[in-house]
């Protein structure tokens, strides 16, 4: 891999000038920049393309810093640092507003560098620019260079659904108040969801942001396939709603998931270590993602659930948050010297000893569902982390904390991998929280009953249908190549 400056390494890029070139461009954070790098690798890898990935490095997570300096990637991977930007008059994210204003000012600012970046790097000309959701607005810039811009939705079919759709929700509703549509909304090609099981409405602007942008695009890249969500996908192409609709040709060609040569730090591999000595389909995962965060009444549940349950675990435990469940997310990854004993319940950690580890911060994510140990998944349900999980063939139990993540959860419950935690039985400070007793049912459903059994099965069968999507001439791969070949050759797809 090669590292380059802003202004671009002449020579480097000249010598690679036989090859055609793409440009990947990425919102901070390792829920995005991760797919994003694994796209990157197959455009490289299988399709011969050279990559260059912007990367926004203001904030950036020490876990994306270690992601974009990995020595494995590629040569042909050129990463360069987008310029940084001043943050000192945002607000830092662990506050009640939470991490997406930051985000977006991040964002916003950083690429007001991307038009002389995009000039300086049009040596060969970039075929397409590949985008994140947070970084829609690269659009008009790329657009105005004639740049080819795709999206690539870093999360599920179901959500690209509700972009496209959400125009129409919100034309319905009155005065900010979405209640009068009803409890349940009928997304083209998706089950009838809960209206508060959509997005916050923090994020709303955002997602019209999207939803106006998207019928500009030259085409989305979704991280799904054709067995995961075929009734979502068959709708793109046959429900009146998107037919109507202005919307760019959809390619699904997941799952692109972390792949499993990343450098392991000693503390992580002490994790895999003590993974080895647990018998099989044993351990339950318990992870919130890379910047999930719980209030410390609810970890203090979650351990008493955990002990009671009598399950081994292996638990990524984030110092707690009041103020909101993502407060982390700057800090994916950073070493963290708190004891853990300071934040869980008196004696936890004496009781479970021999039951259970506990680790602050990050474990290695991917090695550990791939674990033959590890048989359930506490999750908040990031894309990703439900990607990593079915691909690996865990059940999961569902804890949505933020952004699309109920929508994720609900989905998996219907799929049958998963299933849910009733956050009904505390009530602190106004917030509902899942009580105890509720952890301890679900961690023993999925671990050891018959419901838990017919979870693996399942996600089992979803495990190959994505091995053979991904095959060499599977549909996923099928639908990369194509777009590979439109690039390269300028055909049609
Ligand atoms: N991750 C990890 N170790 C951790 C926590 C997270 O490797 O301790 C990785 C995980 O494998 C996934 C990503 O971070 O690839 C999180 O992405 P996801 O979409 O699940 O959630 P987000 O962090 O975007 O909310």
């Amino acid at each position: 891999m090669n590292q380059i400056s802003a202004m671009g390494d002449e020579q480097s890029l000249m010598s690679q000038q036989q090859k055609p070139h793409i440009t990947v461009l990425s919102s901070p954070g390792m829920g995005h920049v991760t797919p994003l790098i694994e796209l990157a690798r197959r455009l490289i890898v299988d399709h011969g393309f050279q990559v260059t990935v912007l990367a926004i490095t203001t904030d950036a997570p020490p876990a994306q810093v270690q992601l974009l300096n990995n020595p494995s990637l590629p040569s042909d991977l050129h990463v360069v640092h987008l310029p940084q930007v001043d943050v000192s008059s945002t607000d830092s994210g662990d506050g009640p507003a939470g991490v997406v204003p930051r985000l977006l000012y991040i964002v916003q600012e950083t690429l007001r560098s991307l038009r002389s970046v995009l000039i300086s790097l049009q040596r060969p000309l970039s075929r397409a620019l590949i985008v994140d959701p947070f970084c829609i607005e690269a659009l008009e810039t790329a657009t105005d260079l004639s740049i080819p811009t795709y999206l690539f939705l870093t999360g599920s079919a179901s959500f690209l659904a509700l972009t496209m759709y959400f125009p129409t929700i919100h034309a319905a509703q009155v005065g900010r108040d979405y209640s009068n549509i009803g409890d349940k909304v009928c997304i083209p090609g998706c089950k009838p969801l809960w209206l508060d099981d959509l997005v916050p409405e923090l994020l709303i602007p955002q997602l019209l942001n999207l939803s106006n942008r998207v019928p500009v695009l030259k085409g989305v890249l979704v991280n799904t396939w054709e067995e995961l969500e075929p009734v979502t996908l068959s709708a793109f192409k046959e429900n009146p709603f998107f037919l109507r609709v202005p919307s760019p040709p959809t390619y699904p060609i997941g799952p692109l998931t972390k792949i499993d040569t990343e450098p392991v730090a000693s503390t992580e591999s002490n994790l895999l270590k003590w993974l080895e000595k647990q018998p099989p389909e044993s351990v339950v995962y318990v992870s919130f993602g890379s910047g999930g965060t719980l209030s410390a009444e609810q970890m203090t549940e979650l351990a008493f659930g955990l002990e009671l349950s009598g399950k081994r675990f292996l638990w990524v435990a984030r110092p707690p948050s009041q103020a909101n469940a993502s407060a982390s997310f700057f800090e994916t990854g950073c070493d963290d010297a708190r004891d853990p004993a300071s934040f869980l319940p008196d004696g936890f950690l004496d009781r479970t000893r021999e039951l259970g580890v506990v680790t602050l911060s990050w474990a290695p994510q991917v090695a550990v569902l791939r674990h033959p140990s590890v048989a359930g998944f506490v999750t908040h349900c990031g894309w990703n982390s439900v990607l990593e999980s079915i691909v690996h063939g865990v059940a999961m139990i569902t804890w949505p904390l933020y952004a699309e993540q109920k929508m994720n959860a609900t989905m998996l419950v219907d799929e049958g991998v998963a299933v849910r935690i009733k956050k009904l039985q505390v009530e602190q400070d106004g917030k509902r929280i899942a009580g105890r007793r509720e952890i301890e049912t679900a961690v023993r459903m999925v671990m050891e009953g018959e419901e838990g059994k017919r979870m693996r099965q399942r996600a089992r069968e979803l495990q190959s249908s994505a091995v053979s999507a991904l095959s060499h001439d599977g549909l996923s791969s099928g639908c990369l190549t194509r777009l590979g070949n439109k690039w390269r050759d300028g055909g049609t797809v």
